[in-house]
């Protein structure tokens, strides 16, 4: 049987890549998946990798394995930087073009820092394996550059973590966090107590999980309290470097920051011009 001759390119092997991929088993076309990763990412359990609970292996995998089956569907790894419309071809990063009839761009998002983007490496946001790791490295580092210092405002500054966003991910983050420092690092360091250590949500707006009902933003607000979170509501931050954040008229002392607090969609709208 010959191959079908209507191309469909898929950009990214995210959620929406491979949902229609799967959709498509069957169709009279050949598909070709483009993803500048080997691997699809769940992003929804990426906080468990930077707080140490998961392993990266168990929230990633190789995008070729998963589309192993399908003979329809050849991948390809590869950075998309532009679309030739009137060509219908996709530009990659590397001079090569893959020809297209029908193109599906599904690049997700990225982080957003209002302006600031000064502030990434100081906050990094959590949306790939590698923030994840590198978050969970700052967070541990935390702990054990506090065992070494002597000075206690430095020490303090070192055990209080910052989250900057009370959506989703900011929740999720900062319960994690706690949790990490009050319980599962508990009696493993001899100069800290890490019960000690400070995890600060910060929110721009007055309540925490904002596309939630009320009711849940409060009950969420009071067990991330019980918790041992800190929720500061209602000033959003105004600076942030190295040694901490500034918000309303206060500044807190942290070396360690962790961004939460705003997506923006992938370039893919501006390839297309529109
Ligand atoms: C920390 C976190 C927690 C979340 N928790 C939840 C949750 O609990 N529940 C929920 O419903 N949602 C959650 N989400 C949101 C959910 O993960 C996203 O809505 C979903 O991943 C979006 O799918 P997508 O296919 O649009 O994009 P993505 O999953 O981001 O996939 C985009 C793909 O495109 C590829 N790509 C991007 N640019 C290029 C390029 N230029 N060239 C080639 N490839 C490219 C990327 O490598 C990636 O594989 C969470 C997100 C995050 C970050």
């Amino acid at each position: 049987m010959s191959e079908p001759e209507h191309h469909v390119v898929v950009v990214g092997a995210g959620f929406g890549g491979l949902e229609l991929t799967r959709a498509l088993a069957g169709a009279a076309v050949r598909i070709t998946m483009i993803d500048k990763r080997n691997h699809h990412l769940f992003q929804p359990l990426l906080y468990q990798v930077a707080t140490t609970s998961l392993a990266t292996s168990e929230v990633a995998w190789p995008i070729r394995h998963l589309l192993r089956r399908r003979k329809d569907v050849t991948t390809l790894l590869g950075t998309v930087t532009g679309i030739d419309r009137a060509g219908k071809r996709v530009v990659l990063e590397d001079g090569g073009s893959v020809p297209f009839d029908t193109l599906v761009l599904a690049t997700g998002a990225r982080h957003a820092y209002f302006g600031h983007d000064e502030w990434e490496p100081f906050a990094p946001g959590l949306k790939t394996i590698e923030d994840a790791t590198a978050i969970r490295r700052r967070i541990l580092l935390a702990f054990e550059q506090a065992e070494r210092e002597t000075d206690p405002a430095r020490r303090q500054a070192l055990l209080t973590l910052v989250i900057v966003g009370g959506g989703p991910t900011g929740v999720e983050l900062a319960g994690t966090i706690v949790e990490l420092a009050h319980d599962t690092l508990r009696g493993e360091f001899r100069n800290i107590d890490t019960r000690q250590a400070r995890v600060v949500l910060i929110e721009a707006g007055d309540r925490i999980l904002a596309n939630f009902a009320p009711q849940l933003s409060d009950y969420a607000r009071k067990a991330l309290e019980r918790l041992g979170v800190t929720v500061e509501l209602g000033r959003p931050v105004t600076q942030l470097d190295a040694e901490g954040v500034v918000f309303g008229d206060k500044r807190l002392p942290a070396r360690t920051i962790i961004w939460a607090a705003g997506v923006a969609a992938s370039p893919a709208a501006e390839w297309l011009g529109t």
